[in-house]
């Protein structure tokens, strides 16, 4: 399995002179299988181009296309419109994502794309999208893809996913704070609540749910979006910071750690630093950190595999 990154910002789009290098784009990773099986990961503006490249390949030709979602924010979400498989007659898209009934989904998703908002209302649409909810811990079977949904720590609920196919695992795991701070409430204007004695149990319940996933793979895909400084001003926005993801990598025995859902605010210059300050850290406690950027693609190897030279990353044209 290999996997590649088409958009790696969180919150918001930030094309632009100080992002050529790691890239302006919202979240979307696509996996491969050894046989060309397709799964992508989260819809942010980088499925646009992912999109373009699917058609590329097919010739124009209809497919069934299957997309996890982590939750329905803006940047996991708004290439959905523009994902041009979207267009050709007969093509199927598969939509995954956490919510009490897959008819809100379909709401938010028809909702974004009202004619107010998008020439193109969803039910105009000439593929046909399928919209399902996922459950934590319950797995799915999509295609030569073993998926285990994990329930991460974000305001309103946001879910991670451990993905196998070919004898090789990686984690997913966006958008979510650590497991000390908030729990699905949004606090942006209180700041965080004192938490419950039953908040604490709860949190502690989902940390090990989400240990019990990593436990041994190979890559971890981690929404780092903080340095700690920041972190220490923003707790209650629903993110992590590289330490924290080394952390849980360490615990669980990972091989690899990708820094991911970078702050918009934050420069090709500044990403070099922060990219060569955690691979440093990271090679004091036995874990490779890479920090993704637009266009890399990864081998996934084996569970608990040794660092390789095909473990390299390298950069694709988009
Ligand atoms: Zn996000
Ligand atoms: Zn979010």
């Amino acid at each position: 399995m290999q996997i590649t990154f088409w958009g790696v910002r969180g919150s918001y789009p930030v094309p632009g002179a100080a992002t050529v290098r790691y890239g302006g784009q919202t979240s979307c990773v696509e996996a491969r299988t050894a046989h060309g099986e397709c799964l992508i990961v989260d819809a942010g503006t980088g499925l646009r181009a992912l999109g373009n490249k699917l058609v590329r390949e097919s010739g124009g030709a209809p497919g069934h296309y299957h997309v996890l979602l982590s939750h329905v924010h803006w940047d996991h979400i708004q290439g959905l419109p523009f994902f041009s498989p979207a267009y050709i007659p007969g093509t199927r898209i598969s939509v995954y994502a956490l919510l009490t009934a897959a008819d809100e989904l379909n709401q938010v998703i028809g909702g974004i794309t009202r004619h107010e908002f998008f020439p193109m209302p969803l039910e105009a649409v000439p593929a046909q999208f399928e919209f399902h909810q996922v459950e934590p811990a319950v797995m799915l079977s999509i295609e030569g893809f073993k998926v285990v949904p994990i329930a991460l720590n974000h305001p309103f609920g946001s879910v991670g996913y451990r993905i196998e196919a070919d004898g090789s695992s990686w984690a997913y795991v966006s958008d979510t704070a650590p497991f000390t701070e908030v729990l699905h409430k949004q606090h942006f204007l209180s700041g965080p609540e004192p938490l419950s004695a039953g908040d604490r149990t709860a949190l502690t319940a989902m940390r090990e749910a989400l240990m019990k996933q990593l436990r041994g793979v190979d890559t971890v895909v981690y929404d780092t979006h903080f340095l700690p400084e920041e972190y220490a001003r923003f707790p209650h926005y629903g993110h992590s910071t590289p330490d924290q993801a080394l952390d849980i990598c360490v615990e669980a025995g990972a091989r690899r750690l990708v820094l991911y859902h970078h702050a918009p605010s934050h420069g090709d210059d500044q990403m070099d630093q922060i990219a060569a300050a955690y691979l440093a850290k990271g090679a004091a406690v036995g874990i490779e950190v890479l920090t993704s950027f637009e266009g890399m693609t990864l081998p996934i190897g084996p569970e608990k595999a040794p660092p390789g030279p095909s473990s390299r990353p390298r950069r694709v044209t988009l």
